[in-house]
């Protein structure tokens, strides 16, 4: 085979997964990035445990995607949580399963498999180019801004991998947005995923409990029932067990101007046993005492029933039982996407084929993030940018033997 000048611009997780199997095959491949270093946000993924995937039902696995599931299958067909773990491996990270079923390397960062990877890169002649931000098309050319000045590459085919819009400081500031859209590329407005809420708190609770956890509690929206624990921040909520429903709190706010996650602050005790046990509390005690020794509630969970719970319910054992076992917490708008751990939005899947090449740009390929779908955390998300980052190569790769 002829070698071809492929361009891969991007360097997180989904490009740098293309760029293994391209040059690989023995093309030359560079990979551009607009900042200093490849993978910023996959480092930081790493600085609180690195989950690369999920170890639970595959069947179920490929679900998590949304509307977004059945297309990406393929590509997560090809690339699997199991093969996951075994190319981490084959680059020196081994892998274990938590308690939740998450994946993550057993030295918990991402810096040594990141090494690796780049390692083997370097090994196969991928070229880098870091320092260079692609800033639009000139000249049947990708062009770049680079410390030496402007420049404009040609190659056989490029793949985008761009990310999406959440933490814009490390790289990935969709900034591509209407150079694509000018080219006939339809994107849907980035909007955060997997983000925390504001729910107005009153100055005196998020004083006092910012900060803390609630755990083992469930939380209901029209997404399902999960359960888990959420951190209370100064303007809201956030952590893994709100992040489950983020996409339905927020296209609810979108959709109807209002939503409410609904807690079970006790999910052990039936509604019946609460009512029975705070019934049998002397009624002139404290709302705390009566909590406390009614229902084992005290802390941030019992200040919680006193932010939210309307006073008529404080004093009705049956009432308050309701009140422990369906807690509404209304949420009155998501926080910024910069905050958010990722982004839903991005390039339609009308737009590409099944090769990952965009329809309106053929010889341009697209990857990861910054196509449109979400995912919980649970290694979903690095799962699909590296599955479609590798599918988006095969695409490549078709196209240049065409
Ligand atoms: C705090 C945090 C924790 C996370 N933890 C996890 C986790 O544990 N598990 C999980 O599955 N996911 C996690 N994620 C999400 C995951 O990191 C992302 O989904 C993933 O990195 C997206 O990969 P990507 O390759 O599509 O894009 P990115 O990783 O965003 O990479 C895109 C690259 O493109 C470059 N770029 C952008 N625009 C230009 C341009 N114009 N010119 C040149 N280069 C450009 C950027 O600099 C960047 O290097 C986390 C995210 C955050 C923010």
């Amino acid at each position: 085979m002829t070698q071809k000048r492929i361009a891969i611009i991007g360097g997180g997780p989904a490009g740098l997964a293309a760029a293994e199997l391209l040059s690989r095959s023995g093309h030359t491949v560079t990979v551009y990035d607009a900042m200093p270093t490849f993978a910023r946000k996959f480092l930081l993924a790493g600085k609180s445990g690195l989950n690369i995937t999920h170890s639970e039902d595959y069947a179920r696995f490929t679900t998590r995607f949304g509307a977004a599931s059945a297309r990406l299958r393929p590509a997560l067909d090809a690339f699997t949580p199991d093969d996951i773990r075994d190319w981490a491996a084959g680059l020196g990270t081994e892998t274990f399963v938590g308690s939740s079923g998450r994946v993550f390397p057993k030295v918990m960062k991402a810096s040594p498999l990141l090494r690796a990877w780049l390692k083997r890169l370097e090994a196969q002649d991928t070229a880098v180019r870091t320092r260079h931000r692609w800033t639009g098309f000139a000249d049947e050319g990708y062009v770049f801004e680079t410390p030496e000045g402007r420049s404009i590459v040609h190659c056989d085919a490029a793949l985008l991998a761009l990310g999406g819009a959440s933490w814009p400081r490390l790289g990935s500031d969709a900034s591509w947005l209407p150079w694509l859209s000018e080219r006939g590329v339809e994107i849907d407005a980035f909007r955060p995923a997997n983000c925390g809420f504001v729910v107005g708190w009153s100055g005196s609770f998020s004083e006092r409990f910012a900060g803390e956890p609630v755990k083992s509690v469930t939380a209901t929206s029209e997404a399902g029932t999960f359960s888990g624990e959420f951190v209370i921040t100064e303007s809201g909520i956030e952590g893994s067990l709100i992040y489950a429903h983020t996409a339905s709190l927020r296209d609810r706010l979108l959709n109807h101007g209002s939503a409410a996650l609904t807690f079970d602050l006790a999910p052990g005790r039936t509604i019946d046993r609460l009512s029975r046990d705070l019934a049998r509390q002397d009624a002139k005690s404290s709302f705390s005492n009566r909590l406390r020794k009614g229902a084992g509630l005290d802390g941030v969970k019992a200040a919680l029933l006193r932010e939210l719970a309307p006073e008529r319910d404080r004093t009705d054992a049956e009432r308050l039982a309701g009140m422990i076992k369906a807690l509404p917490v209304p949420v009155i708008k998501t926080r910024p996407i910069g905050e958010a751990i990722s982004s839903a939005g991005g390039i339609r899947w009308s737009s590409i084929n099944d090769s990952y090449m965009l329809k309106a740009l053929p010889g341009t390929f697209v990857a990861g993030e910054m196509l449109d779908w979400e995912a919980p955390t649970g290694g979903y998300l690095l799962t699909a940018c590296l599955a479609t980052g590798r599918a988006a190569a095969r695409g490549i790769e078709a196209w240049l033997q065409r």
